[in-house]
């Protein structure tokens, strides 16, 4: 009996202290954490080449659904089927959704296929295992901490990738099929700027200025950037780049495209998970975070 009364009280002291615990937690937004940021890297490795159609591709889906319900949402699945070179694809964006105070939103984006190959094993690590992860991990942290000014979506693109050459049609497939449904159901309107992720993980962390993106959309990143002694990873030479923001572009949406196209190993046997470096995923994961209230302000005016 004294053993019950005793085991009692201290199981009324631990529910004191976890109580405290999740008080502490939902007053301090969580930190980006790039530990896990680059286990998911590494798990989307271990399912090897993934490209869209694949079995491998349907497992990648199934981890992301997985991941993204572990931190609380509910993803569903945009299924499409997409005429490539090699006939009929059936292909799956993923969306989740952490509702703000208004319904008006932000989307966060990467893409998590990978481009086929042939004649040699390509699992992307960097394109786009590295993304991917990092926008994993956002959605845990930003579910974590206040509600947003704006709803915000984590959006997943299947399909960026070429068979064989990027020419014509012949790629960016996901976010194509996105912004054409958006734009049927009118949903599209709602959607204010967009955040793409791709390639985020080389050791030797450097982006340009996209020119195709949005000048004040890329002005507020690279000076979330500065603000936190990154600015040397985010240059001031122009290049110009086509990848999924294209499609959000041309649709009127303001957009900004986070590449490090600077990568000897891009779409090559090397791009492995060596390539990627924690330390960077890190760097992109603090540096949107900072830049995310900027945005928001900037919607909000
Ligand atoms: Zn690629």
């Amino acid at each position: 009996m004294q053993g019950d009364v005793r085991g009692a009280a201290g199981r009324a002291l631990t529910t004191v202290c976890l109580v405290g615990a999740a008080a502490a937690a939902a007053q301090a937004p969580a930190a980006f954490d790039s530990t896990r940021a680059y286990t998911h890297v590494r798990e989307q490795v271990a399912l090897g080449p993934r490209p869209a159609g694949s079995p491998a591709n349907q497992r990648t889906r199934e981890y992301i659904i997985r991941t993204l319900a572990a931190s609380g949402y509910k993803a569903v699945e945009q299924p499409f089927e997409a005429s490539t070179p090699v006939g009929r694809v059936k292909m799956a964006n993923i969306i989740a959704t952490l509702p703000g105070g208004r319904a008006d939103r932000i989307v966060l984006a990467s893409h998590f296929d990978t481009k086929p190959f042939e004649d040699f094993r390509f699992v992307g690590a960097n394109d786009s295992g590295s993304s991917t992860g990092v926008l994993l991990e956002l959605a845990r942290v930003l579910r974590a901490g206040p509600k947003p000014a704006l709803t915000l979506e984590f959006l997943f693109f299947d399909g960026e990738e070429a068979w064989g050459e990027w020419r014509d049609l012949n790629h960016t497939y996901g976010s194509r099929h996105y912004v054409t449904a958006g734009r049927a159901s009118g949903t599209l309107a709602g959607l204010k700027a967009l955040v793409l992720l791709d390639m985020v993980g080389d050791r030797g962390l450097n982006f340009r200025r996209d020119t195709n993106s949005t000048p004040w959309l890329t002005d507020i990143v690279w000076a979330a950037a500065r603000r936190l002694g990154h600015g040397t990873h985010f240059l001031d030479d122009p290049f110009a780049v086509e990848d999924d923001h294209i499609p959000f572009l041309k649709a009127g949406v303001p957009s900004v495209d986070l590449i490090d196209l600077d990568y000897a190993p891009w779409h090559t046997a090397g791009d492995t998970l060596d390539q990627v470096s924690a330390r960077s995923l890190q760097i992109v994961g603090d540096v949107v975070l900072a830049a995310l209230p900027e945005i928001q302000a900037r919607l909000l005016k």
